[in-house]
């Protein structure tokens, strides 16, 4: 049995004032969805504040990204301890990183490992471009994010990592999936994927989630798939009704 994970993307929005309004307003009503792992990813500059906001709850911090050196000369950048100190997950590989800051499948992976290593949970981000979509390389695609992007890891703690399929045609367009269509590509190229590489035990442990214009609306057709374990949230996960919505769907 995998438990369902809801994961808010805030991107970059909201100041620090703002997001203590956020969260504020969606804490009581997210503690009161039992059996679902409920996770926010604010920007880093509020990831302190939240992090005091949440403390005894059992809503999950998470940054957007980090680095994976330890520590040193990177101007800019965080790196996994730090993350660690206030955080218990971090979003890597967003399609926004890859395509606006050069993220690679080697980055990825370099940040993956370091995640790991500083005991946090990475909600691991794989898709493909609307081109690779309609020229029909969605899977090949996929799959050479997985194998490259998860490999090395230690194959007794890969099950704690989340993997989150988002098509980048589908972020912050309106323009979802369908359910069945995730699942096919979750089945039989994620899932198909981790198991060659850590055996079909980890691949049926591995959480993995739906990302791409989820709303209240659409949730129930993602979560109703046996292979779809969530939604990583972006948009939605703003707006407190909403999200709320979603995480409640997910319990279903
Ligand atoms: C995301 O940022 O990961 C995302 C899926 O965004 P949206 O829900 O807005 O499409």
């Amino acid at each position: 049995m995998r438990t369902p994970f809801v994961a808010g993307n805030w991107k970059m929005n909201k100041t620090v004032a703002e997001a203590r309004v956020l969260v504020a307003e969606m804490t009581p009503l997210l503690r009161s969805i039992k059996g679902v792992e409920k996770v926010l990813c604010p920007p880093f500059i509020a990831l302190i504040p939240v992090a005091a906001l949440l403390q005894g709850s059992d809503i999950g911090l998470g940054a957007q990204d980090l680095y994976w050196e330890a520590k040193g000369a990177f101007t800019g950048d965080v790196s996994p301890v730090m993350v660690a100190e206030f955080c218990q997950y971090v979003i890597i590989g967003h399609s926004e990183r890859r395509t606006h800051f050069g993220e690679t499948d080697e980055t990825v992976n370099k940040k993956t490992i370091a995640a790991r290593s500083a005991g946090l949970v990475p909600i691991v981000c794989v898709g493909e471009t609307l081109a690779e979509y309609e020229s029909g390389r969605t899977a090949e695609v996929v799959s050479r994010q997985i194998r490259a992007g998860l490999k090395g890891l230690e194959a007794e703690s890969v099950h704690k990592v989340v993997v989150a399929y988002e098509p980048v045609w589908a972020i912050g367009t309106g323009r979802a999936s369908t359910g069945l269509d995730a699942n096919l590509v979750i089945r039989d190229q994620i899932r198909m994927s981790l198991a060659e590489m850590y055996g079909g035990a980890a691949a049926q442990a591995i959480r993995v989630l739906y990302g791409g214009s989820v709303t209240a609306a659409n949730a129930d057709e993602f979560f109703s798939q046996p292979d779809i374990d969530g939604a990583l949230v972006g948009g939605a996960s703003l707006k407190t009704e909403e999200f709320v919505k979603i995480t409640q769907a997910a319990m279903k």
